[in-house]
């Protein structure tokens, strides 16, 4: 007990228990432009992940130079939740109902509050079309809770400049959102959520800090890492309790991980397509409003 005397505050990280391990359950083409493995979705235990609905990895791949049109997704709707982009390699254009536009490339981040209703374009942008090369990123949808699923849209693009680093023995983090070591990501979030972007060194050893009460993700993007003797590999998500405050975690080689936690929102998620709500009632209504226009379309 000699520390309590010296007055220092005496940290007590008590682990968070693996639970399992998600794995790609599938591949497919989002448009003609996303070559998607899925690693959650709103399908599956929704109480499991929340806040969180869907986590798309798209790549690692390469793209041949293209002089036609960019490869992407055309117009579609969302309503009820954000969507996450992280770009790792090349670059995505962007265009919604709002009038936002804009390309992200490495290590920048969108962050696109659906609510109420956004309609949207991806592209590859037109310069990472004509020259190709490796392409890599992550969709992430969070979910809303419900007296914020019908609020206003809105859009926040985070650079990566915007995104300030914690660096820690074998490793670093940039924070997008949430808040580790006192320093605060730029994000802001409809509820408590850490979005992390980690990287650690071959054989570093770390126990990441994650809060008590938050379901907790690590997903490894490249690399690939033991945690509670389990190896989690490329594309693979280690999902934690939501008790304990932290989670230990072996780098067997260079690594990169997205570490993801939030507050479960406890209410109903009904999802469908690009339309998540609490209820069958709303999903019905949201896709006709879809169908009578009501979500305002990009500028031209
Ligand atoms: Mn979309």
């Amino acid at each position: 007990m000699a520390g309590l005397a010296k007055g220092r505050p005496v940290k007590v990280t008590v682990m968070k228990k693996l639970v399992d391990i998600l794995r790609p359950h599938g591949n497919h083409w989002v448009g003609d432009g996303f070559p998607v493995r899925s690693l959650f979705s709103y399908q599956g235990d929704t109480d499991a992940i929340s806040p969180f609905l869907l986590f798309d990895y798209a790549g690692p791949g390469n793209f041949e130079p293209n002089d036609g049109p960019p490869r992407g997704v055309g117009q579609h709707p969302h309503r009820g939740f954000e969507t996450v982009t992280i770009v790792n390699d090349g670059e995505v254009s962007h265009a919604d109902s709002l009038g936002n536009s804009g390309t992200i490339g490495p290590g920048d981040v969108q962050w696109m509050t659906a609510a109420g209703g956004i309609i949207h374009e991806e592209f590859h942008s037109k310069g990472f079309s004509r020259s190709g090369g490796p392409f890599r990123m992550v969709q992430l949808w969070v979910n809303l809770p419900a007296k914020d699923k019908m609020s206003a849209p809105k859009y926040q693009a985070i650079t990566s400049a915007d995104i300030p680093t914690v660096a820690f023995e074998g490793g670093e983090a940039r924070l997008i959102a949430g808040e580790l070591d006192g320093v605060t990501g730029p994000a802001s979030t409809f509820t408590p959520i850490n979005l992390w972007d980690v990287r650690l060194d071959a054989d570093a050893e770390v126990t990441l800090d994650l809060p008590e009460g938050h379901n907790a993700m690590i997903a490894a993007l490249t690399g690939h890492v033991t945690i509670d003797g389990q190896r989690v590999g490329e594309a693979e998500i280690a999902r934690f309790s939501t008790d304990g405050t932290g989670a230990a975690v072996r780098a067997d080689g260079d690594s990169t991980l997205l570490v993801m936690t939030g507050e479960p929102i406890d209410e109903p998620v009904v999802g469908h397509g690009p339309f998540v709500m609490n209820s069958e009632a709303e999903i019905r209504t949201a896709i006709s409003d879809f169908n009578a226009g009501k979500f305002a379309r990009p500028a031209a």
